[in-house]
């Protein structure tokens, strides 16, 4: 009999998963300063780019630019390539998937991987509810909505709440992001240049104080909107862009029982805290808090364009034709999310776990006392370095880069670590190692 063809197919060079550092040219090289200097004139001057890196391949946690410089990737694509850069079983699925069915439109036909995914979707977070105390009798399922990206998600989320709730106004957190799409960003309030000349805003929303409960009550219930006019209250249970900060478990438990309390929906955007990188698929199992709506991208397919907007089923009464996208649940982005999926449960949770816990006590001992630093903390990989200033934090990622490390700022003055959730121990020293000599340089004792 053949070999299933997952595994009768070429593995893709795995060279450069095994490469080291090798930061051999100035910053950038040659031929991605070319590159960049034309791709500049015709790009859309709104991409940041923190930093000038041309790509030309990546595998496991490197990446390669087109000068031939060996990066070790601690920012994954912004949390994105959950699974590693071009994992082979990840690829494979794409691959099987584009040669027999690459689009059709999941808002009005039917094909296989869509059912699929919803259906491993609602097991997982019936897992979660399971593993929160939930009694089997009052979990009545879950329902997605797939799309392309995190804000889709987000904004599904905005209007299944209103929909099911027929009720306005919406409650986010200054700190939180949810996206840049009108909806969304009238939610995001984490830094003002990504609201600044885009208003007027949605109406009726309202912002209270990241990890404190009771201001929802004290700062909007009293004095700005009734909760009997709220749909929903939108959270990252681990805020991301906003900083990469774990809140106290009270936080989440009062928002839920703020939300109980007034039939409001409690919406937890996972959508970077999500799908492994805190060490279980969901951010909000640390906290044993389930909320009615959970949102879903970026590590969700590896880095193919897919988001979920998960809810229980008796939130999801909206009614055929309300929603929908063209190609949102693409079925090649699935092949890729039951891929991922698969390996999350296999292996990445817990190697999430067990490198993130040992990564993070690394990152403790080696900076203990560095003057650029004040405090490490994080869940899983999702780990976040707090700065004395934010000048230091720019000045750290930028020195990391030029050591042949890859990591991002979050929040005022943190550097957000986010590594492929295959990263192994000796990686996670390498890491460790390059990112205290940039902090160590960077405000010398
Ligand atoms: N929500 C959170 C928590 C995010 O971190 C992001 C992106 O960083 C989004 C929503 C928006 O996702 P996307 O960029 O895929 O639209």
């Amino acid at each position: 009999m053949s070999a299933p063809a997952k595994a009768s197919r070429p593995a893709p060079p795995g060279d450069l998963a095994r490469r080291k550092v090798s930061v051999q040219t100035p910053l950038p090289g040659p031929r991605a300063r070319e590159m960049i200097a034309s791709a500049m004139t015709v790009m859309s001057p709104s991409l940041i780019h923190v930093y000038p890196l041309m790509v030309e391949r990546a595998a496991g946690c490197m990446v390669e630019d087109v000068d031939g410089n060996v990066f070790l990737d601690c920012q994954a694509g912004v949390a994105t390539a959950s699974t590693g850069h071009c994992h082979p079983r990840v690829a494979a699925a794409i691959q099987e998937q584009a040669e027999r069915l690459i689009h059709i439109c999941g808002t009005d036909f039917h094909y296989p991987g869509y059912g699929a995914l919803c259906a491993k979707l609602a097991a997982l977070a019936g897992k979660m509810q399971e593993k929160a105390g939930v009694p089997e009798a009052s979990r009545d399922g879950w329902q997605t909505f797939l799309t392309n990206s995190g804000t889709e998600g987000v904004e599904a989320a905005i209007k299944i709440a209103r929909h099911h709730t027929k009720r306005a106004h919406l409650v986010a957190f200054r700190g939180g992001f949810h996206g840049r799409s009108m909806g969304s960003l009238s939610l995001t309030a984490s830094k003002s240049k990504y609201r600044k000349h885009f208003g007027p805003m949605l109406a009726g929303v309202h912002h209270a104080t990241y990890g404190d409960a009771s201001s929802v009550e004290r700062e909007l219930f009293t004095r700005t909107v009734g909760p009997e006019e709220v749909a929903a209250i939108f959270v990252e249970p681990v805020l991301g862009e906003g900083g990469y900060v774990v809140p106290p478990r009270e936080f989440l438990t009062g928002l839920r029982e703020l939300c109980d309390k007034h039939g409001i929906l409690l919406v937890f955007d996972e959508v970077q805290s999500g799908m492994g990188r805190t060490g279980t698929i969901f951010a909000a199992e640390h906290f044993g808090v389930v909320p009615d709506v959970i949102v879903l991208a970026k590590g969700l397919a590896s880095g193919m364009p897919l988001g979920a907007m998960m809810a229980q089923r008796r939130f999801m009464t909206w009614p055929s034709g309300s929603h929908g996208s063209t190609c949102g649940g693409n079925p090649v982005c699935i092949a890729a999310a039951l891929a991922t999926i698969e390996l999350l449960e296999s292996e990445l949770l817990a190697n999430s776990r067990t490198v993130g816990a040992s990564f993070k006590k690394l990152l403790q001992t080696q900076l203990q006392g560095v003057p650029a630093v004040e405090e490490v903390r994080g869940l899983g990989l999702m780990i976040g370095v707090e700065m004395r200033t934010a000048a230091l934090a720019e000045a750290v990622a930028d020195d990391c880069y030029h050591r042949g490390l890859l990591v991002l700022e979050c929040g005022e003055k943190a550097i957000r670590l986010s590594p492929p959730l295959i990263i192994d121990e000796t990686q996670a020293a390498e890491a460790v190692e390059i990112f205290a000599a940039a902090c160590r340089a960077a405000a010398p004792a």
